[in-house]
């Protein structure tokens, strides 16, 4: 076992004591044992800055924005909007207009599939996804799929679950409009190749959405570098507040594409016979915003970045590689997704022991992991499995979350031998 003192100098700079201390949730007992939260995939706990942002924000610089003529809303537009700039320069677009803020990942894609989908693909258009993909980045494309007549190709993975490239690149044809794909499964951990997936993809003449909500909190993600069309990912799961999140889009697509939703703040002039509409982002943001959402979105973006990537990405790499070799050593234990190239999550399942026995299991010693299909039904079958255990890793955590987890596992085969 290693001990924590151990990887006290290891590369990663991260200063764990310090980040544990800036998670209040931390310092709760469940069932009388300190938790030890690993289900951070599907939403991240929130440093106290966050907390205290959003509740300073209620307390003394709360009111609409965009509209007012009055200090608090001209400073509390200020605050919201800087956040989109702040978001500009974590994905690096190149114009803060690109960042649509929207309630999360989910309404990204639902967007751009009831825009664009709508107004540019037609019958016949194909657009290719993955085997694993999480539904939000399914069911969209099938609702327009029905309404339009479109075809959707299914890119497989193969048994580590890494993505077949030959086999996707012979998917791609000169009716492929569209590629949509998660950057990084939250099912089973995959790192896409995305960059080159969207070279490919272009070169075919279609554009490229990438569901980015596993990679954005973890690892440096250059929209321009990749080149992709949009871009998608969920404030909640960068240590944010829930009901926020961001589509980004190249300028020249989000100017071509129509109105989503109508209301306030998306018009430029209203009459009952004409409506024109405002310019982006505000043209798809329509009535009032998540504003102490947004505001504490921007306090987890300034977070995350105090700590940097490297030593993010470092630590978490270590966490995933730790866990993976313990895991290893349960001889009833298959871990589902064994790519080379992972993100800090582990998906698996236990002889026949049903996942949502080990994770009461787990529960009761204090360790909370995630059971079932993790919204990526169709990833489950092709590994004919209908559900997993999954523990997937943060900042907060170290490498006794990890021996927890271990005998916690230990502890169910015991109960049901
Ligand atoms: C969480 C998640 C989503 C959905 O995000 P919401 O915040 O629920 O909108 C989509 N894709 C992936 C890969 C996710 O992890």
């Amino acid at each position: 076992m290693i001990a924590m003192s151990d990887r006290a100098g290891a590369p990663d700079s991260l200063d764990l004591n310090r980040v544990r201390a800036d998670f209040p949730i931390l310092r709760q007992t469940v069932h009388g044992k300190p938790l030890c939260f690993l289900d951070s995939a599907a939403s991240a706990q929130k440093p106290q800055v966050v907390i205290d942002t959003v509740s300073k924000l209620y307390e003394t610089g709360y009111a609409n924005i965009h509209r007012g003529i009055y200090k608090l809303s001209q400073d509390a537009t200020e605050a919201y909007e800087g956040v989109r700039e702040q978001v500009r320069d974590l994905i690096n677009a190149e114009h803060a207009k690109e960042c649509i803020f929207l309630r999360g990942a989910t309404e990204g894609i639902n967007l751009v599939a009831q825009s664009w989908g709508r107004a540019f693909l037609r019958e016949g258009d194909e657009i290719i996804l993955t085997e694993i993909e999480h539904h939000s980045n399914i069911v969209p494309w099938q609702m327009l799929r029905d309404e339009k007549g479109l075809q959707i190709k299914v890119a497989p993975v193969g048994d580590d679950g890494a993505l077949d490239m030959d086999a996707f690149a012979a998917l791609l044809s000169p009716r492929t409009r569209l590629v949509a794909m998660v950057h990084v499964s939250n099912a089973i951990g995959t790192i896409m190749p995305v960059e080159k997936i969207i070279e490919l993809a272009h070169a075919a003449g279609a554009k490229v959405l990438i569901d980015g909500c596993q990679a954005v909190p973890h690892m440096p993600v250059d929209v321009r570098a990749l080149d992709a069309d949009f871009y998608v990912f969920s404030g909640h799961k960068i240590y944010g507040p829930t009901g926020i999140g961001v589509l980004y889009g190249k300028a020249e697509l989000l100017d071509a594409m129509p109105p989503w939703q109508g209301g306030g703040d998306m018009i430029s002039t209203v009459t009952f016979e004409k409506t024109t509409y405002n310019e982006l982002p505000q043209k798809f943001e329509a009535g009032t915003p998540n504003i102490a959402g947004g505001i504490g979105l921007g306090a987890a973006i300034d977070y995350v970045r105090s700590i940097g990537f490297e030593a993010i990405a470092g630590h978490e790499t270590a966490l995933l590689d730790y866990a993976t070799e313990k895991l290893r050593g349960i001889s009833q234990l298959r871990i589902i997704g064994t790519a080379p190239e992972k993100g800090a999550i582990l998906s698996f399942v236990v002889d026949d022991i049903h996942p949502h026995d080990i994770g009461t299991i787990l529960d009761r010693e204090g360790v909370a992991v995630r059971t079932g299909h993790h919204c990526a039904q169709p990833a489950m079958e092709r590994f004919g499995v209908t559900a997993t255990v999954r523990a997937s890793f943060a900042i907060y955590n170290d490498f006794n979350d990890v021996d927890r987890l271990v005998a916690a596992i230990r502890k169910a085969l015991e109960i049901f031998e």
